[in-house]
């Protein structure tokens, strides 16, 4: 039951492991604080 998949963080370019339908790999943000600040551009 391994459904997570890697994915690259749009502020910070850090790989980041989420699952598919988590709310992390819609946004593609590794973290809160990523989101905020790729958001506050
Ligand atoms: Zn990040």
């Amino acid at each position: 039951m391994s459904d997570f998949e890697t994915y690259t963080c749009e502020h910070c370019g850090e790989p980041f492991r989420a699952h598919p339908s988590a709310n992390a790999a819609e946004n593609g943000y590794c973290s809160p604080a990523c989101e905020t600040a790729g958001k506050e551009l």
